[in-house]
């Protein structure tokens, strides 16, 4: 029989349905390693939705998305912040927390959508565009947010879209969040070419197919999935979104129509929900592990800096974001 040791026993408990037991030993000794070097470091761990069960759930102290991770971050107690998911979420919290040590495990932990544009195609587009806002999602490099007007994620976008008050917006990079946000309002809104590798695989078959293998299942979609795909599915929004939309209807068979290991996490705190799981996987998102949480705390790497003249613009627009 696997071991389970003491102090990782009752975090079994909480995954013992997505985690099969044979599995969890593997990851045992580097979770009770990771609990003891945050207390040594005094460091926290920023986890996003997109994690798998063992970080979310076992070593994470602040779970959520884009939004949720970029407020927490601004209240963080602590001398090291380890972000569990993607580069441009770590350059976040390091603008927000500019005098904490930030480190991300793994610093190929991209974005396809970060890496669609460059600060150049920004000041090209306003050029272009003399005088609309810019508005730029958080899955953009410091240097690109450094450039606009604000920030947004998927959770704000028609928020702070709103909030101008003005005709027309250029929206960064996602040329699919930018026409599902622009099918919510009259603003007109000035697309880019960016894509998610993960939810531009989706399509609107998917969800037929989906609805004639399981009648009655609830089909939720994130916004960076296809406007074809938006407007099929029962509900879009981002992953928090996501997550409350299943705690509040308790769908009987649900499908989120995002990254894999959401499905996970959120199937831990719902047992009574049966999830079906199209399974797309961000490989960025994957590059985070908990061997090399565990590497970056004990070798204190990979800091995260970021140049202070960008710094200085980039959070300004990050948390003109915050107070919308
Ligand atoms: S899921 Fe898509 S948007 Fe999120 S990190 Fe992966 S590639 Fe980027």
């Amino acid at each position: 029989m696997s071991a389970v040791l003491p102090s990782s026993a009752s975090l079994y408990d909480r995954v013992r349905r997505v985690i099969p037991r044979i599995e969890w030993s593997v990851f045992v000794e580097d979770i009770d390693a990771i609990l003891n070097l945050k207390r040594q470091r005094n460091a926290v761990i920023l986890a996003h939705n997109y994690q798998t069960p063992e970080i979310f759930h076992c070593v994470a102290d602040i779970v959520g998305d884009s939004l949720a991770l970029a407020r927490k971050a601004m209240t963080v107690d602590a001398d090291v912040i380890v972000i569990a998911g993607v580069h441009f979420m770590a350059e976040t919290a390091k603008l927000l927390n500019p005098d904490k040590t930030v480190l991300i495990p793994d610093l190929n932990a991209g974005c396809s959508l970060a890496d669609s544009i460059t600060a150049e195609d920004v000041r090209l587009m306003r050029q272009r565009y003399p005088s609309v806002p810019v508005v730029t999602y958080v899955n953009t490099s410091a240097a690109v947010k450094a450039e606009s007007d604000i920030c947004c994620t998927s959770g704000n976008a028609l928020a702070v879209v709103k909030s101008l008050r003005v005709p027309r917006v250029i929206m960064l990079p996602d040329e699919y969040l930018a026409k599902n946000i622009a099918a919510q309002t009259k603003v007109e809104i000035i697309a880019w070419k960016g894509r998610c590798e993960v939810h531009e695989r989706f399509t609107a078959a998917d969800i037929r197919e989906l609805r004639e293998a399981h009648p009655g299942i609830s089909i939720l979609a994130h916004p960076e999935c296809p406007p074809e795909v938006v407007a099929e599915a029962d509900f879009a929004g981002s992953t928090a979104a996501m997550s409350d939309y299943v705690a509040r209807h308790r769908p009987a068979r649900v499908v989120l129509m995002t990254e894999c290991s959401m499905s996970d996490n959120v199937a831990v705190e719902h047992p009574e929900v049966d999830f079906v799981r199209p399974c797309n996987l961000c490989p960025h998102m994957k590059r985070i592990t908990l061997a090399n949480i565990r590497t970056a705390l004990e070798e204190n790497r990979h800091v995260v800096t970021i140049d202070p003249h960008v710094a200085e613009r980039a959070r300004w627009a990050v948390e003109r974001m915050l107070f919308v």
